[in-house]
Order: structure tokens, then C-alpha cells, then sequence
């Protein structure tokens, strides 16, 4: 374990520790996932708490301390993503993003291309000109295939034929034909909307208010990242939206 971290890092969640003191669990750029006391952090007049707020991009200087945690030794902002903490809809998608990257396994090595896609996502969720409810599902897309799992969506994964492609199933990694058909049905909205966000047609996808095939893309995509990483995931799904703290100043 490094004694001294000096890195960007986004906070992922924070959690209850004793007292006083809340865990805050980062991502960082170099290192990886860590996790941080905060000392005090719950008391209403810690400066801290609101820098350590979930979502939070931030610049962190941390120092080891017991066990597997380090304290912060400073804490500045680097974004405060004022459009996404305005609406609910994008906190919502903004939780969804990094409760798919705190299911990354703790003991996997740093990986700087996980940090820069997190920070573009956030990025996304946080312009005004973006409809943010395809975000989370183009996100884990990109995250699959940054893991070299992207599914296959121009021909049948079983038996390649080109189609037509009439089911998804996440469980074999990707499209389906009528004759090898298992998983969800999908419909060729759905898989035209997959091919352009795993296509490089991101950017207009994002523009487009309800996308025609939006509603199973997402399904999709949610089913797709919890086979990846083998659990199930509970914000992804939630219908009723999050309340965050006020506590960002
Ligand atoms: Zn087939």
C-alpha cells in the first residue's frame, strides 16, 4: 500500500463509520479504488463533507492511515457539475455511473482508461445539450468494450449468420438470430440505437429526446453490465430518484 496518494480522483459513495466519521470510497486516476476517513465529516460544520460529496470530482492529497484507509491531508474540486446536481434525472444517472465502477473489483490494478471514461460520462451527464437518460447505458457499453467484452450486435453470436437479429441475450454476449433466439427480444430500433452508440454516433444519439428504442437499449445495457461483473446492481434499476445531500458548498 502507497503511504501517499496525490491524484484526481471521483468519489463513487460515502458510508457511515463509527460516530462521527463516514468512509469515502474514490476512484482515482493512478491508483485505483481507495478509500478514505473522514474524520468528523458528519458534523454539519465539516468543511470536507462537501467535498467528499458522492460525485464529486475532486484533487485529493491523502496520506496512509490504519488498515487499508488513508486521511485526507487536502481536498480541492476540480468540477462541480452544477446542470447534473440541478436535476434529479441526471443525479440519478450520475449514480447509476459510478455504482457500475464501484462494482469493479477492489483488487484489480489501477486503470487510468476507466478514470477517463468516468470523467467523460460525468462530463456528459453534466451538458445541458445531452438528454442524459442514454447515458448510463452508453456508458456501460464503453466500459464493456474498454474490457474487451463488447457485445456483438451485427450478426448472431452463435452461429454468425447476419440475420435478421431478433433477441439479445447478455448471458452469450450479444445479438441472436430466430433460429439460435434466448434472452430479450429486441427490436431493430433498439439494435440500430446499440450500433450507433458502440458505433461512434454517440454524441447525436444523446441529442435525441426518446429515442425510439431507448426504454430496451437501456434494459439492454443494464443486463449486459450486471453479467459482466456477476451481481446484480440496485441503482441501475431504481425508478424513484435519489436524494442527495444539500451539502455541497
Ligand atoms: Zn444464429
Amino acid at each position: 500500500m502507497i503511504k501517499e496518494i496525490d491524484d484526481d480522483a471521483v468519489v463513487l459513495r460515502t458510508y457511515k463509520s463509527g460516530e462521527s466519521d463516514r468512509i469515502a470510497v474514490l476512484w482515482t486516476r493512478k491508483h485505483g479504488k481507495v478509500r478514505v476517513l473522514a474524520k468528523g465529516i458528519r458534523k454539519s460544520t465539516s468543511r470536507l463533507g462537501g467535498n467528499l460529496e458522492p460525485l464529486a470530482y475532486v484533487h485529493v492529497d491523502l496520506v496512509k492511515s490504519r488498515g487499508e484507509l488513508y486521511i485526507t491531508r487536502h481536498v480541492q474540486h476540480r468540477e462541480r457539475y452544477p446542470v447534473m446536481r440541478s436535476s434529479y434525472e441526471r443525479i440519478n444517472a450520475g449514480y447509476a455511473v459510478v455504482e457500475v465502477i464501484d462494482a469493479i473489483p477492489s483488487d484489480d490494478v489501477a486503470d487510468e482508461g476507466i478514470f477517463e471514461l468516468l470523467i467523460r460520462v460525468l462530463g456528459s451527464i453534466d451538458d445541458e445539450h445531452f438528454v442524459p437518460d442514454l447515458i448510463p447505458a452508453s456508458f456501460f457499453f464503453k466500459l464493456l468494450s474498454h474490457d474487451g467484452s463488447e457485445p456483438v450486435v451485427d450478426n448472431c453470436v452463435n452461429c454468425g449468420s447476419a440475420g435478421p437479429l431478433v433477441a439479445f441475450n447478455a448471458q452469450v454476449g450479444g445479438t441472436l438470430c430466430a433460429n439460435c433466439r434466448s434472452g430479450h427480444a429486441i427490436s431493430h430500433d433498439a439494435l440500430v440505437l446499440i450500433r450507433r452508440i458502440l458505433g461512434g454516433d454517440l454524441a447525436s444519439v444523446l441529442r435525441e429526446q426518446s429515442a425510439p428504442g431507448a426504454g430496451e437499449v437501456m434494459t439492454i445495457a443494464h443486463d449486459a453490465i450486471e453479467q459482466h461483473f456477476g451481481k446484480r446492481l440496485k441503482v441501475t434499476r431504481a425508478s424513484a430518484p435519489i436524494t442527495l445531500s444539500s451539502s455541497d458548498q
